[in-house]
């Protein structure tokens, strides 16, 4: 076989590397993909009951990048959808990300109104402040509240989806939901936000459907290594694997997923519901929320339960970011740079903590550097 681009991987980053090059570039493209299915995480398909659902666990689209939300809308329309996500706190559901909302559930109206005062006084409406920062305020009353909501929502959700204690991760995974001064109850602020009216996985068909692109499913890179020709390699799997673990393994976090259908149209009222205290998973999310799909008679909800990664068992779905796993990823840099003909990229490839669009991002970057040659 023969390509002038071989690429290892089908999900965001592999399909629009594939999509940028085979239309832009005019060059022939093979994609593999050791699953059986192309999309990578983001894969969605149809349950016994109808509902769409996501394999590798559920994927909400939001973006502040025109670029992205401009490209990925070239393969699909849209279904606009703000997720909300609720948190067990206390016996009490109350909006995540922690604000001023999650206030008035928790704590009587003298006590919110002086926190929300202060919360104002200090960041302004319409903050977003992440939990560690606030953690540091001097003031009392902004000190109480820092200890409460990192100890009732941070501590356990983070101790059971990583193992550790959230100042031993780098700070940017807990800033992701930061405590937000207003009374927006989305969980994400970005400026589109939307799920493929199709699914994912049809949207990756239409990246893929192109003639310059040729796709094989359930083949590893390893297998293929010695049967293709190509003349660069683009690789969106696990950098240490590619090495063969040169400098030793880099850490993964992975999941176990517990999908339940009920015959019932509804199972709860949010997309997604936290259990940062309780039970040893930490989110359950209704897939209908997300598709739209209130005109089943079934629901399918989808339980999180965190566990080490352990390779042939479970996938390596989160890097873990912290210094010394940041440390041992740059070894691997070195080695990657020595070699020219083959790019890394993607959440594996990179090692980093990617959202779907920061994948597609990062991709069509690399592209114009393929591009320039
Ligand atoms: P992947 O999707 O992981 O694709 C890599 C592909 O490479 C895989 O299909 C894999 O099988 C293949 N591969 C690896 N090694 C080899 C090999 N040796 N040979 C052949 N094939 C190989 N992002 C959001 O924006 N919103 C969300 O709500 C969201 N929710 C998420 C929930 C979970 C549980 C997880 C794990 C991630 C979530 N993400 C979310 C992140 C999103 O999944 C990633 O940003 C995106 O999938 C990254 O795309 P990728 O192509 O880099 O990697
Ligand atoms: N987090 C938490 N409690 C919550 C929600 C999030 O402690 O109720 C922390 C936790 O460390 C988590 C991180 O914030 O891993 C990022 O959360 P996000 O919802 O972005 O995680 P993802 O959807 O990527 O798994």
């Amino acid at each position: 076989m023969k390509a002038d681009y071989l690429i290892v991987g089908a999900g965001f980053t592999g399909a629009t590397l594939a999509e940028r090059i085979a239309s832009q570039l005019g060059k022939k493209v093979l994609v593999v993909d050791r699953r059986d299915h192309i999309g990578g995480n983001a894969y969605d398909e149809h349950d016994a009951h109808g509902v769409l659902v996501h394999r590798y666990g559920p994927h909400i689209f939001h973006t502040n990048s025109k670029r992205v939300w401009d490209y990925l809308s070239r393969f699909t329309e849209w279904r606009p959808y703000f997720h909300r996500v609720r948190a067990v706190v206390e016996g009490k559901e109350i909006p995540l990300p922690f604000s001023l909302a999650s206030l008035r559930k928790l704590f009587s109206e003298q006590l919110a109104d002086r926190l929300e005062e202060k919360l104002l006084a200090h960041f302004g409406y319409g903050a977003r402040v992440p939990i560690l920062r606030l953690k540091e305020a001097e003031d009392p009353d902004l000190r109480f509240l820092a200890e409460y909501v990192y100890r009732n929502v941070f501590e356990g959700y983070t101790l059971k989806q990583w193992g550790v204690r959230p100042e031993e991760l780098s700070p940017s995974v807990t800033a992701r939901v930061p405590v937000l001064v207003s009374y927006d109850e989305r969980y994400f602020q970005d400026t589109y936000q939307a799920m493929p009216k199709e699914g994912y996985t049809a949207l990756f068909r239409r990246m893929l459907s192109h003639p310059n692109i040729r796709v094989l499913l359930g083949a590893d890179w390893k297998e293929v290594e010695g049967e293709v020709r190509f003349d660069r390699l683009l690789f969106t799997g696990p950098i240490d694997e590619f090495f063969g673990h040169l400098h030793g393994p880099l850490p993964y976090r992975s999941l176990r997923f517990q999908l339940e259908t009920h015959p019932v149209p509804w199972a709860q009222e949010v997309g997604t519901v936290n259990y940062p205290s309780e039970h040893p998973f930490t989110r359950v999310t209704e897939f209908k929320h997300l598709t739209g799909q209130g005109y089943l008679p079934h629901t399918t909800v989808a339980y999180e339960y965190p566990e080490a990664y352990e390779p042939g068992r479970n996938e390596p779905y989160y890097p873990v970011p912290r210094e010394e796993n940041e440390e041992r990823y740059r070894l691997y840099l070195k080695e990657a740079e020595k070699l020219k003909a083959v790019l890394f990229a993607g959440r594996l490839g990179d090692y980093r903590y990617y959202n779907m669009d920061q994948a597609v991002a990062r991709a069509l970057k690399l592209f114009e550097e393929v591009a320039r040659g």
